[in-house]
């Protein structure tokens, strides 16, 4: 049995580890290290309703203050791991050297930026509180222009929001089509004209050349030659896992903190959500995924394989899931699609940008897409669960009223 447990990272995966071992049973100390001050909050409402103005701070906190309490942590806001020791067993954190028992990793990630533009104010990305309230201060402050690089999650929801403050909206991207690799290029195609239908100026195709302004952003120029006037720039391009504090831990990187499909990192170490890379038995496929539900599930799992025996170790095997908000759409997607799965519209339909569809390959339900279909979604993702073939899915869409 263990006496304490060190978990680096009070976020989502952090706390939810936290609860986990609590709601468990364990009675020992738990440290609760996070270099950001606040109470652990939650991230999805910073590119939607915080961002929007819709909700203040105090509705975005992952645990009421008597929770919290109640969880009777050793919680450290504020301060940073700096390094890890896996051979003598010890943590930096803030200039101290500890020792842990257990110790579970749930850094997360970190906004990728494009070079060039550090010190060139109105050029912002979004992954903290702090981010989202400056960002909604230069949203509120009435810019002539916004500019969104990327049309991913961030891009998507953060060009959503920005129109709902009734700002002209660019949005770029370098793939041919949003979110292709992702959705496909069908459902892409759909989801880009959403935006356009909303107003967005969409630019895809194209990428960034220059960032141009000398102390403020002025204007943006695009690699095909094309300059677009800016005073607010939101930078959406992606994140790298946050384990520049782990070099020379004894842990395997590669792209995040490397575990067995327990979440193993090392002995006494397992890792959590957007950090994690691990091979997930159920896809034969290793991955890191980037989305709250896994970061909930994952840091459950981890929390209690620190608490177990080797032999007793089961693997981490989840159907990945993910929604995101964007106008009055409610776009969600589970399981594994690949670009050239199969694909079936099982309900609603493309033109009304309501709809459900299935992806397949080899005889397999491999995922479902959901468009304002959130029923749908949930009953064919129990299907993913439970490893329904592609005829089988296809014979309960058929059922359906
Ligand atoms: P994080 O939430 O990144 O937390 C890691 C914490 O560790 C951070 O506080 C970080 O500062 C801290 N940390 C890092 N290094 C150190 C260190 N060395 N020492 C101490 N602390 C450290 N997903 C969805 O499925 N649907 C959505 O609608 C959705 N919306 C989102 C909107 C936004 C704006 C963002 C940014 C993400 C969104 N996500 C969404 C993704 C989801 O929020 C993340 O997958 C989730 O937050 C990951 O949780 P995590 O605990 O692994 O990491
Ligand atoms: P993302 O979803 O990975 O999307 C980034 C997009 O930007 C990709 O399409 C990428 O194309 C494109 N891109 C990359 N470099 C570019 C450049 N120089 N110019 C123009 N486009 C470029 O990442 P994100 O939107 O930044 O989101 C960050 C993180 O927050 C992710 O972990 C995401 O999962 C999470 N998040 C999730 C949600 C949600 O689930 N609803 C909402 C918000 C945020 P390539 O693929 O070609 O690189």
């Amino acid at each position: 049995m263990r006496d304490s447990v060190t978990i680096v990272g009070a976020s989502l995966a952090g706390l939810r580890a936290a609860e986990t071992l609590r709601r468990d049973g364990f009675g020992g100390r738990i440290s609760l290290i996070g270099d950001e001050p606040h109470v652990p909050y939650d991230r999805p409402p910073l590119s939607k309703q915080l961002l929007a103005g819709d909700w203040e701070i105090d509705r975005i906190s992952l645990s009421p203050t008597e929770r919290m309490a109640d969880l009777d942590l050793d919680l450290r806001l504020g301060q940073r791991a700096t390094a890890l020791d896996v051979a003598s067993h010890t943590v930096d954190i803030e200039g101290t050297t500890e020792e842990y028992d257990g110790l579970l990793i749930a850094t997360g990630a970190s906004c990728r930026t494009l070079p060039g533009t550090e010190g060139i104010a109105g050029v912002h990305t979004l992954r903290t509180l702090d981010d989202s309230i400056a960002i909604r201060d230069a949203l509120r402050s009435g810019p002539r222009r916004v500019v969104v690089v990327g049309a991913g999650f961030i891009g998507a929801e953060v060009a959503a929001t920005a129109l709902g403050y009734g700002l002209p909206v660019t949005m770029v991207e370098a793939l041919p089509v949003p979110m292709g690799r992702v959705l496909g290029d069908t459902v892409g195609d759909i989801v880009a004209g959403v935006h356009v239908d909303n107003g967005v100026d969409l630019r895809c195709g194209v990428g960034v050349d220059e960032v141009c302004g000398t102390d403020r952003v002025e204007s943006v120029r695009l690699s095909d030659g094309t300059v677009v006037e800016a005073d607010l720039v939101v930078v959406g391009i992606g994140v790298v896992p946050n384990t520049g504090w782990l070099q020379g831990s004894g842990l395997a990187l590669d792209d995040g903190v490397v575990c067995d499909e327990t979440c193993l990192a090392a002995p006494d170490v397992t890792a959590a959500g957007d950090v994690a890379r691990w091979p997930n038995p159920r896809y034969g496929e290793v991955m890191r995924v980037e989305h709250w539900d896994n970061a909930v599930e994952q840091g459950a799992h981890a929390a209690r394989r620190l608490m177990l025996p080797d032999e007793e170790a089961k693997p981490f095997s989840p159907v990945p899931w993910f929604w995101s908000d964007q106008y009055d759409r409610k776009i969600q997607l589970a399981g594994r699609p690949r670009p050239d799965d199969e694909v079936s519209l099982v309900d609603g339909s493309f033109e009304e940008r309501r709809f459900a569809i299935i992806y397949g390959r080899d005889d397999c339900l491999t995922a479902v897409f959901g468009m304002n279909r959130p029923r749908q979604v949930m009953q064919y993702k129990g299907l993913l669960e439970r490893r329904a073939s592609w005829s089988e899915a296809l014979d309960f869409a058929e059922d359906q009223p």
